[in-house]
């Protein structure tokens, strides 16, 4: 695969558009590059700040699983500890906190965390590496992203399911 299709929002209240881009270099330090199996929620890559704000008030965390295609160096254990290895399936969290600003630290809201980035919100997909979206055929996790092996007893689908809202 020479490019990778994603499902892109890049106008308010317009229908999602398919767009590919270069398929990424191999991932760098602590970084994942995942096969996207499953997307839900309103997480598509947005290029627009309208688009952006709309999709964070539907936004409620990460439905995103897939299966890891290729493991940055030093990347070999999930979240929890577990090992991880290419062809694993899992999630991850939908984005990355500062652990240090006054949201973080002083009221525990880390989703408000001053400097956080998630992924299909904060990120425009034009921007290289273009997959820091979930309507992608992969994804590339940024180094620092809580990354949890999904146990095979568990279905992928079953962590797509809409969370309460
Ligand atoms: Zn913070």
């Amino acid at each position: 695969m020479t490019r990778v299709r994603a499902a892109v929002l890049e106008a308010f209240n317009e229908p999602l558009a398919i767009r590919s881009y270069p398929h990424p270099d191999d991932p760098a330090a602590g970084e994942a590059l995942i096969h996207v199996d499953i997307a839900g929620s309103a997480e598509p890559m947005c290029t627009c700040g309208w688009a952006s704000l709309l999709s964070l008030c539907e936004h409620h965390g990460a439905r995103i699983a897939g299966r890891i295609e290729k493991l940055g160096a030093g990347l070999d254990r999930d979240w929890l500890g577990e090992p991880l290895r290419e062809g694993d399936r899992v999630t991850w969290a939908s984005s990355i906190s500062c652990g240090e600003c006054f949201y973080c630290r002083v009221k525990g809201q880390p989703t408000r965390c001053l400097t956080r980035k998630a992924y299909g919100i904060s990120y425009r997909a034009s921007d290289a590496p273009h997959l820091r979206g979930g309507y992608a055929e992969k994804i590339l996790l940024r180094a620092g992203t809580a990354i949890f092996r999904i146990p095979d007893a568990v279905p992928s689908e079953a962590l797509s399911e809409p969370a309460a809202r």
